[in-house]
């Protein structure tokens, strides 16, 4: 009988042997990328390059149900490797280095001329292969600061500008706020945090560390005048900027307010267990918080969920711009882009008459859909696209290879009765 340690021998192999199969296939996808994209310029003219490339992305992005942003970092990515770092390619098919190691040495030889790349790639290819795709990183980063073209300060300046914030829906009513931005503000402000956090550190205190800076960073951007450090300059002492127990939340609610469209079950309005409430754009609340935001929403639309169709709203041929209650219902129906795989929301798309206005098309429920301003430009520049609408207001895309795709509004993918829309004096707390 085979024992416990030699079993684990035999088990570490086959790991190594599966990661070298999977280096290898990425090898292959890159080859396969670089293929499609040279067939897809090749018939397009020099000056429909940018637009043959979108749609090429959203083509392979549809079909492999990957993200565009995740396709378009591979095109880039491939267009390096295959066409100027032969030899990574190389060790990449025999699986002596990860497909994450391939990226690094991609994503540094970029900056450097391609006539350059063959020194860098031989200096450091060898390194590679011997540690993990984290520490090449930094070691290739050294490399490519020695050789770079550019000064670090042009660099830097042209990095500034990319700075952003970002909001991502997570699980549980929580969310994810990522900043991209200049590392020393983003060193500062995690210094700050750390400081307020300790001087709340009191016997009586019960919140951790993390949740102390979290509340201190919630506070200091939401924080009401009252509050002791309301964007104050940096205090000289952080005791008087400590976290006041009742703050983080009920700022974060003040805040929220004057944008608020909920979804709330009839039923848990009523006060029975009938489910999760939506806040629209984002996802599912529990039904505390959507009370609590009822109750202090000045304005807001409160989207009741029922079995019930509600009215077809439609103004035919009669206008080409739909009307405010019409576009509402459709934003709520809606929620995103109605192109496959895009989750860009429906408040910074543009509602597009799916059948042309022009040809015939009625400005009707069934005939608008939301699109985001990449994918309109696809659906009307001739790239090969082309789309129908169901009665359901289901879409059905065909892609320039011939390949369909179904996209539904996203409300019916909530439940299955489509929201029906309440008057805001109608509501109930
Ligand atoms: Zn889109």
């Amino acid at each position: 009988m085979i024992d416990n340690g030699m079993r684990l021998d035999v088990i570490l192999d086959e790991l190594v042997a599966e990661e070298a199969i999977r280096a290898a296939s990425s090898a292959r996808t890159a080859v396969l990328l670089a293929e499609a994209t040279t067939l897809r310029l090749a018939e397009s003219r020099s000056d429909e390059h940018g637009l043959a490339m979108r749609s090429l992305t959203a083509e392979i992005s549809c079909a492999t149900r990957l993200p565009e942003g995740t396709v378009i970092r591979l095109l880039n990515d491939t267009e390096v490797l295959v066409n100027t770092l032969p030899a990574t390619l190389d060790a990449l098919a025999a699986g002596t280095i990860s497909y994450r190691h391939a990226q690094m040495m991609a994503s540094a030889a970029c900056p450097i001329p391609r006539d350059a790349r063959g020194p860098f790639e031989q200096a450091l290819l060898p390194t590679a292969a011997s540690m993990t795709a984290a520490r090449f990183e930094r070691v290739a980063r050294r490399e490519l600061e020695r050789l770079h073209p550019e000064s670090i300060e042009t660099r830097t300046a042209a990095a500034v500008a990319e700075r952003s914030v970002v909001l991502t829906p997570d699980a549980d009513g929580m969310a994810w706020l990522t900043c991209h931005l200049p590392a020393v503000a983003a060193v500062a402000i995690d210094t700050r945090l750390t400081r307020i956090a300790r001087a709340a550190h009191t016997a009586e205190e019960s919140r951790t560390h993390t949740q102390l800076r979290a509340d201190a960073l919630t506070t200091l951007l939401l924080g009401s005048d009252t509050g002791s450090h309301s964007g104050d300059p940096e205090p000289a002492d952080d005791q008087n900027s400590a976290v006041d127990d009742t703050c983080a939340i009920e700022d974060a609610f003040l805040a929220v307010v004057p944008t608020v469209i909920l979804t709330v079950p009839v039923l848990s309005l009523l006060g029975h267990d009938a489910g999760a409430a939506e806040l629209h754009g984002f996802g599912p609340i529990d039904i505390d918080t959507a009370r609590r935001l009822a109750a202090r929403a000045p304005s807001f639309v409160r989207i009741l969920t029922h079995p019930d169709t509600g009215e077809t709203l439609s103004v035919g041929r009669t206008r080409y711009r739909p009307p405010p209650d019409l576009r509402l219902a459709l934003l709520l129906d809606d929620e995103t882009c109605r192109f496959p795989n895009c989750n860009r929301r429906a408040e910074s798309c543009e509602l597009d008459h799916t059948r042309d206005w022009a040809h015939g098309g009625t400005t009707e429920s069934v005939n608008l859909h939301h699109l985001c301003p990449k994918h309109h430009h696809l659906k009307h520049d001739s790239t090969g696209w082309k789309v129908k609408a169901r009665p359901d207001r289901t879409l059905e895309w065909r892609s320039p290879t011939g390949r369909h795709y179904i996209t539904k509004p996203r409300a019916g993918e909530r439940t299955s009765a489509r929201p029906t829309i309440v008057p805001a004096a109608d509501r109930q707390g």
